[in-house]
């Protein structure tokens, strides 16, 4: 999925840039108001973030200008300026969310997946790639929209595979996310699970990249 980065501030942007790559997205960065216009008018951008505050012409006449246009790519705000009119602005403007400077990459992230699953007319949390996909408020899965039951771990196992399909997770990054401190995690507990889970959603869902990890194929 790509993302259009518009700031003009080389630190903020580069950081983010380096951090949305990092989490799976790529990411185009442009530094001035006329390049995210056109940037914007060549489409293709599955999110925008926004800055408000960039050289030769307002994020808000970007945002007014590609509302105008008919683009509904969903845009998030990001504004350095404390002030509500601002924000205000912008949602009335057309922008899906906004944040403000300084901002956690987590929640940024989170704040991406939440407009872009809006804009996608999933009102509800689903996640997922091709046939898998995962309801996060009511932790089942559906696999070629077959619904499983899943426990909680196994839950906890895919989510963490499908948060970034096609990319690798290490054994050691999955045990991270699946069991607390002080769990007693035995050598196989990963392959038992993934043992399972491919008897209940089928042996191709979850593929092993032998020396490396697991993964789901992006769709
Ligand atoms: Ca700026």
């Amino acid at each position: 999925m790509r993302v259009l980065v518009a700031e003009d501030d080389e630190m903020i942007g580069a950081s983010l840039v380096q951090a949305l790559e990092g989490a799976g997205w790529s990411a185009d960065w442009v530094r001035t108001g006329p390049l995210a216009q056109s940037a914007l008018a060549d489409g293709g951008y599955t999110c925008v973030l926004l800055d408000l505050g960039l050289p030769a012409q307002d994020g808000t006449e970007v945002l007014r200008c590609a509302r105008q246009r008919g683009d509904t790519t969903p845009v998030i705000v990001l504004t350095a300026r404390d002030r509500l009119d601002d924000r205000v602005l912008g949602l009335d403007l057309g922008a899906d969310d906004y944040l403000r400077k300084p901002f956690e990459l987590r929640e940024l992230l989170a704040r991406m997946r939440a407009v872009v699953r809006r804009r996608d007319g999933s009102a509800h949390s689903l996640i997922g790639s091709g046939a898998l996909q995962l309801d996060l408020s009511t932790r089942e899965v559906f696999v070629n929209g077959r619904r499983e039951a899943l426990t909680a771990r196994e839950f906890a196992l895919l989510h963490a595979l499908l948060e970034r399909p096609g990319a690798i997770l290490s054994r050691e990054q999955l045990e991270n996310r699946i069991y607390g401190w002080g769990e007693e995690v035995t050598s196989n507990a990963i392959d038992v699970l993934i043992h399972g889970m491919r008897r209940k959603l089928g042996a191709e869902v979850i593929r092993n990249v032998r020396g490396l990890g697991w993964r789901v194929l992006a769709a």
